[in-house]
């Protein structure tokens, strides 16, 4: 198929050939007929000497105005290529893991620039990040079925990122009814989410790995899980055998699936949940003189943007502080950080100064990002987002 022919300035094309997935806005022969073309249109990318590149997602008012979807130029983007590329992602994740729960597409790192997936049993959570892929909307409802014939399918298309590509945020289901809460599985356990309404597509499954690694750190302790959401890591610590689990969010919505899940797997009496500020509760329970054998530090990210570094890392500091102070002897701290901005080397400089604030020494012993149903891409670093600590406190 011939798709709108758009160039690559002078000298611009190193980047691609080198295997990043993106071309920016000023990198690009920005003339009329390319600032005309409806965002999200297909397009063939054109070194500025006239060879094809690649086949790409343009979007004209974006910053990240070509988002690379094949290099084979005679491609047609249509439901069958789409559908090529799920049934990859699906058989990665299949190879993975032995039930159906997981994130089943990573954007660029899985060749689908822009989506998201996430999946629980037959219930698909999509969100649409660019406007090339919003624009797929209709043949990715057509691959996802001839892939796997979900029995439901929501689009989550209301993350922040969809303002940058110009997009309008909503939440549809597509196919099937839903009444949330579902179920899905980790770790053993199962846990209640709400696709509609619930955080980012409603489970944060990227952490499934370092849920299992913390959760008998606190056997027969008290535990903390700060910005629990709804407990992931507290419940599964509950279930290796924690003596208390507290759970501390300010989303009343995310404690109460906590509970329900507590409930559903017998640990309603191990769990306890505070709708609270987590500096507030911090600062509370260090007056109090509370310890914990673990503490599991999750934030929300602190620098959402370049302009946000500064204050940010100095958050991460001043959490690793007070989530310390809270540590008993000998006990665990295990601290996130889900900031794209922060690159791993500077959020473990910060945890160290805050241990260091706090008095405290440490050994490390884990470091590690999400789980590998969260590919990253190798040129694009920063897609590797997740930071996971954790520290045996003296
Ligand atoms: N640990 C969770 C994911 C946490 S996401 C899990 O394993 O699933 C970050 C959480 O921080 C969200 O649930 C959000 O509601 C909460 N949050 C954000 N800012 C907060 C604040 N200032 N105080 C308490 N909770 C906060």
């Amino acid at each position: 198929m011939a798709y709108p022919k758009v160039q690559l300035l002078p000298d611009q094309d190193r980047r691609l050939r080198a295997g990043h997935p993106w071309a920016y806005s000023n990198e690009l022969r920005m003339d009329a007929a390319a600032k005309a073309l409806p965002p999200g249109e297909p397009v063939c990318l054109y070194t500025a000497d006239g060879r094809r590149l690649a086949l790409a997602q343009f979007n004209p008012h974006s910053l990240i105005a070509a988002r690379l979807l094949t290099r084979n130029t005679d491609a047609t983007i249509d439901a069958t290529f789409l559908e090529r590329r799920l049934a990859r992602a699906l058989r990665l994740r299949e190879r993975l893991f032995e039930r159906p729960y997981y994130r089943l597409v990573h954007a660029e790192a899985d060749g689908l620039p822009g989506l998201v997936i996430d999946r629980s049993g037959d219930v698909l959570v999509c969100q649409l990040n660019s406007a090339g892929m919003a624009a797929l909307e209709g043949p990715l409802l057509e691959a996802l079925e001839g892939v796997l014939a979900p029995a439901a399918v929501v689009l989550r298309n209301d993350s922040p990122v969809r303002e940058l590509e110009g997009l309008a945020t909503e939440v549809r289901v597509v196919k099937g009814a839903l009444t949330p809460p579902i179920e899905l599985e980790e770790n053993g356990l199962t846990f209640l989410a709400d696709p509609l309404e619930g955080q980012k597509t409603g489970w944060y499954f990227d952490q499934r790995e370092n849920r299992a690694f913390v959760a008998p750190l606190g056997r027969g302790q008290r535990v903390l899980d700060l910005y629990s959401y709804s407990a992931g890591f507290g419940l599964a610590a509950a279930a290796a055998g924690a003596a208390s689990v507290l759970a501390v969010d300010r989303s009343q919505q995310g404690l109460d699936l906590a509970e329900a899940s507590a409930a559903r797997n017998d640990l309603a009496s191990v769990l306890s949940v505070e709708r609270r500020e987590a500096f507030a509760a911090l600062d509370e329970l260090a007056a109090a003189k509370e310890r914990f054998g673990l503490v599991i530090a999750d934030p929300p990210a602190f620098v959402r943007s370049k302009k946000e570094l500064k204050p940010g890392l100095r958050g991460y500091r001043k959490l690793a502080r007070a989530a310390a102070t809270l540590v008993g002897e000998e006990g665990f701290l295990a601290i996130a950080c889900c900031s794209h901005n922060v690159a791993p080397d500077a959020f473990a400089d910060e945890v160290r100064r805050g241990l260091r604030d706090a008095g405290r020494s440490g050994r490390l012993i884990r470091q590690a990002g999400a789980g590998p149903d969260h590919p990253s891409h190798p040129a694009l670093p920063e897609s590797a987002y997740l930071k996971f600590l954790v520290y045996a406190l003296a």
